[in-house]
């Protein structure tokens, strides 16, 4: 079980204050969705609750406990990215497998998870090929693997479809929906593609300059957008 607090989260770079006060509430297994134009502090966000960037000010709560000082190893989630991030000189297997390793899990052990993974994302015929020999879509689920394997409760996503094909990108928005579902995980994803948004969340947070527009299902949204901004982000015909 995984539930996340956001209370007052702000973020400056030197002069310029990115993230602007974020509260926030994401319940255990909810698909989460931030969006909001290039820019709007997104990935930013995203990196402050993986723990590879520190808040200015504010909270970070993970199921009761404040976060803030915890290492990004120790928090139960796992990150995602756009670039995939995949080590060239390793095959599928080893990628998969390299976080665990470093966890200290045993060989045999390291093998049975990286394989019932690859068989849910089908990628057991490739597991002894290495990332220049795959397609972006198989690479994609490579980095979607590496995180998987780590059981965590938490799993976030950086724009991880934007470097695929539209067709690719419909089937993979499927497949996460699958994994979803199968995973019993709370999974934040974020995107600046309105549609991702309304198929894929359960809640979305639409971000405007370092600010929370507006919090709700993709319904409330459509119907009820609170200004010109989310309505305009969301094609709502208001
Ligand atoms: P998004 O993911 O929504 O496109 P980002 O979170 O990447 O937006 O960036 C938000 C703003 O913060 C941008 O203006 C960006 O230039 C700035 N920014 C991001 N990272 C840094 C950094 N390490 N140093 C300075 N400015 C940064
Ligand atoms: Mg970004």
């Amino acid at each position: 079980m995984a539930t996340l607090q956001l209370k007052g989260v702000t973020k400056h770079f030197g002069e310029t204050q990115v993230l602007k006060g974020i509260d926030l509430d994401v319940n255990d297994r909810e698909f989460v969705v931030f969006v909001g134009p290039s820019g709007c502090g997104k990935s930013t966000l995203l990196r402050i609750i993986a723990g590879l960037e520190s808040a200015s000010a504010g909270d970070l709560v993970i199921d009761g406990e404040r976060i803030n000082d915890v290492g990004p190893a120790h928090r139960g989630l796992a990150m995602v990215f756009q670039s995939y991030a995949l080590y060239p000189h390793m095959t599928v297997e080893e990628n998969m497998g390299f976080s665990l390793k470093l966890a200290g899990t045993d060989k045999q052990a390291r093998r049975a998870k990286v394989h019932e993974t690859a068989r849910i994302l089908q990628l057991e015929p490739l597991l002894t090929r290495k990332p220049k020999a795959l397609s972006g879509g198989q690479r994609q689920r490579v980095a979607i693997g590496r995180a998987i394997v780590r059981n965590p409760s938490i799993f976030l996503f950086d724009e991880p479809l934007s470097n695929l094909d539209a067709a690719l990108r419909v089937q993979m928005r499927i497949e996460l929906a699958r994994l979803h579902e199968k995973l019993d995980a709370t999974m934040i994803y974020v995107t600046h593609d309105q549609i991702e948004a309304m198929t894929m969340a359960d809640k979305i947070v639409v971000l405007q300059g370092g600010v929370v527009e507006q919090v709700g299902s993709p319904m409330t949204l459509y119907h009820h957008p609170v200004n010109r901004f989310v309505a305009g982000f969301i094609g709502s015909p208001k």
